[in-house]
């Protein structure tokens, strides 16, 4: 259990509220009752006397325990003056009247049975906020307790009006393409569930958006609202989960009933990490049983229905990683949409996109997407409008280059300081290192096409990346293959080696990679003279502290061992050299690949195969 006021959630803050604002207006009339007369200033007896002997009074009243006079003149705010002074006890006020009609004063006398609305508003209105305090209290106990407490469980998604002017459409979002694209597919089928069925297709029942913070995933979300004119369900993963065991399940349970009712739909879950992260073993915290029920009843629901009812279930997350694997399997999360981040080209459609409301002078947007590398879509917006301030700044009326320049300045040390953008000597280092395993890959035999290169950071760890597709799906691979995919990895280091002075530790996932293959040539598939055994018995694997841990059985001797490590050495430095001889005799090649990464970010499989068979023809080593 959490303490009571972390976790209430919003309907019992909402009451909490009504409630300061109750007691803070019944002060208010409070005070207004007690003061409605005027400045009044408490005097005594005497003064009052004097005030009348003085013929500064205009007006008496006589009341059960005092004497009030208002006097002639007013104050300086234009506002009546009285004195106040206490009647005096068991005597009448004949010698007091006798002066005031001397003066010509006017006379009145009331008898007080106690004023009504102080005397209500003291007495009942504690009462009234006590019994409201009862309820908020109340209520949110028996949301603790219940399985299905009042509202709590009540799922808040948010419904969006389609109707509205300014809903967001795919033009919204740019540079994104691939993401888009298959987003495109699902609001086709949710326009027309019927064209579908016809056919016999079936279309994902989870879409999982992936990619870094800012590149878009929600925005492409409300896209896909706006687009498919169909009620959209939306609800972010923490919602569920800020609050009582119980309660998030039943608002899953809540939303899937309402979203059954308004098929075609689509449900969009934002952050599911909040919810999907891995289950833990032991649940020693209650937040973490919360979540655990939230994600079950999650599954559940979505296992509940099949897909030709109609709902499409979409969800984002930047953390794909933590996500229970239950959530991943075929009929749940099924499809998997990468939201890359933009490259230069990328980052200029995002920008036209964002620029549309300003007002510019020659300005190349081209030339902002170049300095931009690393950004992603929420930076860019950003850098818009940081540019529109600097314009304002300086009382200008019309956008300028020199504006976006001190814009990309100013937010540049801070993306710097996250460790997203490099420098220029990264950059270039990154480009050729990426430029070494594409072209190691162009140009032995047995490896899988590239499909693709970019030095556009790809998430904490990789800087870039050489994307190889395998040309079929593969059951076996043959030691010429394994060979060459050790060449592969070890291609960009080389290049590194070759072009730069020393390493850098940019290839540590490569080595990583590579050092586990070529031990499992040796250990596991029998590549190497030790011959055709395998060593070590895979033993299992134990489950510690939540997270399975497999570890080997060693069934070999010292002496096996050391010729173990000395293989794999072998193949290492084979794979090493064969990466050198490559990009030694290509070196031309290996340049002009990183020049235009370092222009471009990205290169396609075309754009790379055109570059580098201009450079002389391909040396297809064995
Ligand atoms: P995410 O959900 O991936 O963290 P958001 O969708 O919340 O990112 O993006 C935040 C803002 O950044 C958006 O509202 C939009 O203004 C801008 N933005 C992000 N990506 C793009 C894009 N691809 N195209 C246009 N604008 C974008
Ligand atoms: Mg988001
Ligand atoms: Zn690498």
């Amino acid at each position: 259990m959490q303490a009571l006021s972390l976790s209430m959630n919003r309907s019992a803050w909402v009451r909490l509220a009504l409630f300061l604002v109750a007691l803070g207006v019944a002060g208010a009339l409070w005070f207004r009752a007690l003061n409605s007369q005027g400045d009044s200033l408490t005097v005594s007896y005497s003064e009052l006397l004097a005030a009348v002997d003085g013929a500064r009074v205009a007006e008496v009243l006589v009341e059960n325990e005092r004497v009030v006079a208002k006097l002639k003149e007013k104050s300086a705010a234009g506002r009546e003056q009285l004195l106040v002074a206490s009647r005096l006890p068991n005597i009448d006020e004949r010698e007091l009247i006798t002066r005031l009609e001397a003066k010509g004063v006017s006379i009145s006398g009331r008898i007080e049975r106690g004023s009504f609305w102080p005397a209500v508003l003291s007495s009942i209105l504690p009462i009234v906020m006590l019994v409201l305090l009862f309820r908020a209290v109340g209520g949110m106990i028996s949301g603790a307790r219940g399985a299905r407490p009042m509202s709590f469980g009540k799922s808040q998604a948010k419904i969006f009006d389609r109707s509205s002017e300014n809903r967001t459409t795919f033009l919204d979002v740019a540079g994104v393409d691939e993401a888009r694209n298959e987003l495109i597919e699902v609001v086709n089928y949710l326009k027309d569930p019927e064209k579908y069925r016809a056919v016999g297709a079936r279309v994902p029942k989870g879409v999982l958006l992936v990619g870094a913070p800012g590149t878009g995933k929600t925005l492409l979300a409300r896209a896909v609202a706006g687009e498919s004119g169909v009620p959209f369900f939306s609800m972010s993963g923490s919602e569920f989960v800020e609050m009582f065991v119980g309660v998030g399940a039943s608002r899953v349970r809540d939303l899937f009933t309402q979203a059954k009712e308004r098929a075609p739909c689509i449900v969009f879950i934002d952050e599911l990490d909040a919810v999907g992260k891995t289950r833990a073993g032991g649940g020693v915290f209650a937040a973490n049983e919360e979540r655990e029920q939230t994600l079950n009843q999650l599954l559940v629901e979505m296992d509940g229905f099949d897909a030709s009812v109609g709902i499409v279930i979409m969800a984002a997350t930047n953390r794909p990683e933590v996500l229970d694997k239950a959530l991943l399997r075929a009929g749940r999360f099924d499809r998997q949409v990468l939201v890359d981040r933009p490259d230069v080209r990328g980052r200029e459609a995002i920008l036209r996109v964002h620029a549309k409301r300003l007002v510019m002078q020659d300005v190349d947007l081209k030339v902002v997407a170049q300095r931009t590398p690393g950004m992603v879509g929420a930076d860019l917006a950003n850098v818009v409008n940081e540019a529109a301030l600097a314009t304002a700044r300086r009382d200008a009326k019309k956008v300028e280059q020199r504006d976006f320049e001190e814009a990309i300045d100013r937010l540049q040390l801070g993306l710097r300081k996250d460790g997203r953008v490099m420098n220029d000597a990264e950059r270039r280092r990154v480009a050729w290192h990426e430029a070494g395993h594409a072209l190691v890959a162009l140009s032995v035999k047995h490896a899988d096409p590239v499909h693709r290169v970019t030095i556009i950071p790809r998430s904490i760890g990789a800087l870039g990346a050489t994307l190889q597709l395998p040309t079929e799906d593969r059951y076996l691979m043959t030691e010429d293959e394994l060979r060459d995919a050790l060449a592969v990895l070890m291609g960009g280091r080389t290049a590194e080696e070759l072009v730069f002075e020393g390493v850098s530790t940019g290839a540590q996932n490569d080595l990583e990679r590579a050092s586990e293959l070529a031990r499992q040539m040796v250990c596991r598939f029998g590549m190497s003279p030790l011959g055709p055994q395998t060593f070590g018995r895979p033993g299992g694997s134990q489950f510690l502290g939540g997270g399975a841990v497999s570890f080997e059985e060693r069934n070999f001797s010292e002496a096996t061992a050391q010729s173990i490590d000395q293989e794999v050495r072998r193949l290492l430095d084979a794979a090493h050299q064969r990466a050198q001889e490559v990009l030694g005799a290509r070196r031309t090649a290996l340049d002009a690949i990183a020049s235009e990464l370092l222009v471009k970010e990205t290169l396609e499989r075309d754009a790379l195969e055109a570059l580098v068979n201009a450079r002389g023809p391909g040396l297809k080593t064995a």
